[in-house]
């Protein structure tokens, strides 16, 4: 039996986690679910978006499944995912992204991992807001030891990149292509520029790539890879990197397979793990019953297939593959625009539901 922390979410969060529990909970798997609140619910019920009662039931379950939540602007609030990532020390955000025919793309057969530093770099929170009295201090320190004069109208970030850190995520991101049967693996960087930071990360993508010569490795500097992915995104594999490139890069690789309605994402720990959909709470489309369910329902895929269910995540991933491919129980998304037979995120969560009871 399987308990697992469920997290709806806010905007259209409860509508998707709706029809992937249900996705779920028609493939006969013994699984119960542990409904948590986070985001604005919980603002309004406990003062904050995330209750200890959230990180107190993760803790227990070890596995949950995760809607998007609305980081609110201006408030005082972090944001809540990154929050999360780093109390329950998730270290790797593992993203796979792959093109499933019939959705709209100007890319076929795209087969990426992007392997994303979860913990450090500019996400580490360590920021100086402009004008403030230890901002002003920093400052005058850096002119002090480094004789670099900063504007005394800046704002500061710093960027912490730890040789421990990164040998952990590598490492990582070198065992799930061997267990994967992956090939390749690419340390993604700018340590041309940023030798002390970047450059830590590349000395331990060196070396601990020396421990497995079985798969190829290689090298890509941030901008370059960039471009790579959009010229030749068949030459990669899986890529492997710090935070904030990470974060850019997938929303790239999500570009390349239709957008951020068909991109989930896991964050894992050394023995706890979240799986969520990439896209956002997209406010607007709220109790519309209008957007994709995929991404949420690959976030599920993701989920069993880390708990060892690989056969059941396949047949999901297999039936939800050929309802998109059918075209016909889609949402507006995976339409040409303005056609009238779209429907919606439940009528498509039914199609998904109705071709792995008949296949
Ligand atoms: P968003 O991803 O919520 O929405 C942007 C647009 O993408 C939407 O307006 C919609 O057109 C489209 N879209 C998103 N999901 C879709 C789906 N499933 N099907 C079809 N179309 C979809 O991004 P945003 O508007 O920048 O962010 C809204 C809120 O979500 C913010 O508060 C942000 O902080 C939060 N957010 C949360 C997470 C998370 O919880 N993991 C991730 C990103 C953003």
């Amino acid at each position: 039996m399987y308990k697992i922390t469920l997290v709806p979410g806010d905007g259209i969060g409860p509508e998707i986690t709706a029809v992937t529990r249900e996705c779920i909970n028609n493939l006969g798997l013994p699984i119960t679910w542990d409904l948590q609140d986070a985001g604005e619910l919980a603002i309004k019920k406990y003062g904050t978006p995330i209750p200890e009662a959230l990180f107190d039931s993760i803790r227990k379950n070890k596995v949950c499944l995760k809607g998007p939540i609305t980081t609110p602007i201006g408030k005082g609030y972090r944001s809540i995912n990154v929050s999360l990532r780093k109390s329950l020390n998730l270290y790797v955000c593992l993203r796979p992204f792959k093109s499933y025919p019939g959705v709209r793309s100007k890319y076929q057969n795209i087969d990426l991992v992007v392997v994303r530093e979860n913990t450090e770099d500019l996400y580490s929170g360590i920021e100086f807001e402009k004008g403030r009295k230890d901002t002003l201090e920093l400052i005058n320190f850096v002119k002090k030891i480094k004789g670099v004069k900063i504007p005394v109208d800046s704002g500061i970030s710093i960027k912490p990149i730890s040789t421990a850190a990164s040998e952990r995520i590598v490492r990582f991101a070198f065992e799930y292509c061997k267990k994967n049967r992956r090939k390749k693996v690419t340390a993604v960087h700018k340590a041309n520029i940023m030798k002390f930071s970047d450059g830590i990360f590349l000395e331990a993508a060196r070396k601990i790539s020396q421990s497995y010569p079985e798969i190829e490795y290689e090298e890509r500097i941030v901008d370059n890879m960039c471009m790579q992915l959009i010229q030749k995104p068949e030459k990669y594999d899986l890529l492997v990197m710090p935070n904030l490139y990470g974060d850019i890069i997938s929303d790239l690789c999500a570009g390349l397979v239709g957008g951020l309605g068909m991109a989930a994402g896991s964050n894992i720990g050394e023995d706890i793990a979240i799986f969520e959909p990439t896209h956002g709470s997209a406010p607007k489309y709220r109790g519309k019953n209008k957007v994709n369910p995929s991404a949420m329902i690959l976030a599920a895929v993701l989920m069993l297939e880390y708990l060892g269910e690989v056969e059941v995540s396949r047949k999901l991933e297999k039936a939800l593959a050929e309802v998109i491919k059918e075209g016909k129980f889609v949402t507006y998304d995976l339409k040409e625009e303005g056609d009238p037979s779209v429907v919606g995120t439940e009528e498509m969560g039914e199609a998904i539901i109705e071709k792995f009871k008949t296949t």
